[in-house]
């Protein structure tokens, strides 16, 4: 915690002040154009591989980036599902980035085939990778090129996930709102982008 006090610190002397202006903009003022989905590792922070300010992308991180299909009447306290409806029904974002990367966690747990018994909550939650596919002879060190295909299909998967929520779908009809797929590579912090439509991946602003 001293860490953090420490930055804490360091924002309010230094750094705030010198952005004072955009956040008194901002105090009244939450119109964010992107809908960042990504996953929850301390790596893959979407305001610096994306170089945007405070107020400029709305974000959902979860473990995978993990999006759960629309589901009718689920009483399950499902937050990502009342914050991706935020986004695009309230906040009108214009486009929803979907990102997952190298070496993650969740997908490791899956191409590996991991014992999950005494994490039931990872287990559950990773059953929405299910449409990714977990390959096939799953080994407990899945090689670099398996694990990069799982993630690039989990991407896919969690777009098509993010199509069946209802505000998305409207959207996307509407032509007001456009998804994109990435998978962000840690090492050399490269972006390689993933078209669910026709299942091809090209480099990214590398
Ligand atoms: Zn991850």
């Amino acid at each position: 915690m001293h860490d953090l006090s420490d930055g804490l610190a360091h924002f309010q002397q230094d750094v705030f002040p010198a952005k004072a202006e955009l956040f008194a903009h901002l105090a009244t003022t939450h119109r964010p154009q992107t809908l960042f989905i990504g996953c929850s590792d301390a790596r893959v922070v979407p305001e610096l591989i994306t170089q945007r300010e405070p107020g400029e992308l709305f974000v959902i991180r979860t473990a995978g980036n993990l999006v759960p299909a629309h589901t009718e009447g689920v009483d399950g306290g499902d937050g990502v599902a009342a914050s991706i409806e935020y986004a695009v029904a309230v906040l009108g974002v214009s486009d929803i980035v979907v990102c997952g990367h190298s070496a993650c966690g969740a997908m490791t747990a899956l191409a590996a085939g991991q014992d999950l018994a005494e994490l039931p909550a990872i287990a559950r939650w990773l059953r929405h990778a299910a449409p990714a596919g977990a390959p096939a002879g799953a080994s407990a060190d899945p090689p670099p090129r398996e694990l990069g295909a799982l993630v690039r299909a989990n991407v896919a998967a969690q777009l098509a996930n993010l199509a069946t929520h209802p505000a998305v779908a409207r959207a996307l009809a509407a032509g007001t709102l456009t998804l994109h797929g990435w998978v962000y590579d840690i090492p050399t912090g490269t972006v390689e982008r993933i078209d669910p439509a026709v299942g091809r991946s090209a480099a990214l602003a590398s």
